[in-house]
């Protein structure tokens, strides 16, 4: 499933092909994606793209009159390739623009979403209720404490919350955690501030260092053939349970909170 750095790097590879590109046709060949695509999706026919920008998992390409929203879902792949590329299967949707490229999205498990907001009102309200951006500074010293206060959940789950902080999924919430020394089942609420503080900076150095390393796929979204948007990254313990920790060669041990796999290092990490 693509998280934050992904969804980010994707936004950084398609942009430069798509801005200020007049749109020439819409093509929808599968309305039934997670929620059905509009048919406000053909007001984007002869208009250009002002901005593409991202919130959470979500990448926002904007026109003079609305919003296209599109989620990338499990198996989202989005990319810009020449208008003459033969559609496969799965090829759900398709902008196409003056300059002879589309931006086709594939998706075999339809999970992924193409919505539209008239006038770019979210009237579902579906970033409405979303917490801070976790590389803003709306994200700081403090935040994480203060939403912790008498909660009585996993950190780790606490940390995966959309509501608490956006864009910190599974792959990063193993990650982040590790390095801050916290085991993922300490009661979000028993943390000090001091170690919450350090998390934060942990959050948004794993984040970047991913987005950053995620800077040699761009090409991808060009090509027609291969994963744009997965890249090959180094976990200390995502993935590794079994195995030795990189760091005290302690062996990774794995538990399952909210269904989602917990990876950690019973002697680097304390509660
Ligand atoms: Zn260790």
């Amino acid at each position: 499933m693509p998280e934050l750095p992904e969804v980010e790097v994707c936004r950084l590879g398609i942009t430069p092909h798509i801005i200020n590109q007049q749109v020439i046709d819409v093509a929808v060949r599968n309305k039934k994606l997670r929620w059905p695509i509009p048919d406000e999706v053909q007001s984007i026919v002869n208009q250009t793209v002002e901005s593409i920008s991202r919130r959470s998992k979500y990448l926002l390409i904007k026109f003079q009159h609305g919003t296209l929203v599109l989620h990338l879902g499990m198996s989202v792949t989005i990319r810009v390739i020449d208008s003459s590329v033969p559609v496969v299967k799965h090829d759900h949707f398709d902008l196409s623009f003056a300059n002879d490229k589309t931006l086709r999205l594939n998706d075999p498990r339809r999970f992924g979403a193409v919505l539209w907001f008239v006038d770019h009102i979210d009237e579902q309200g579906l970033l409405e209720k979303l917490g801070p951006e976790p590389l803003t500074d709306d994200f700081k010293h403090g935040y994480l404490f203060k939403k912790a206060q008498n909660r009585k959940v996993p950190i780790k789950t606490f940390l995966m919350n959309n509501h608490v902080v956006v864009g910190v999924g599974n792959i990063y919430a193993n990650e982040a955690l590790f390095q801050a020394g916290i085991l993922p089942t300490t009661l979000a609420g028993s943390i000090t501030e001091l170690r919450l503080n350090q998390l934060t900076d942990i959050i948004k150095a794993v984040l970047a260092a991913a987005i950053s390393q995620g800077g040699t796929t761009l090409k991808d979204f060009t090509q027609s053939d291969g994963k744009p948007g997965y890249f090959a990254q180094q976990l200390h313990v995502y993935g590794r349970a079994g195995e030795e920790c990189l760091v005290c060669a302690t062996t990774l041990e794995e538990i399952r909170q909210s269904n989602r796999s917990s990876v950690f290092c019973s002697k680097c990490q304390k509660d």
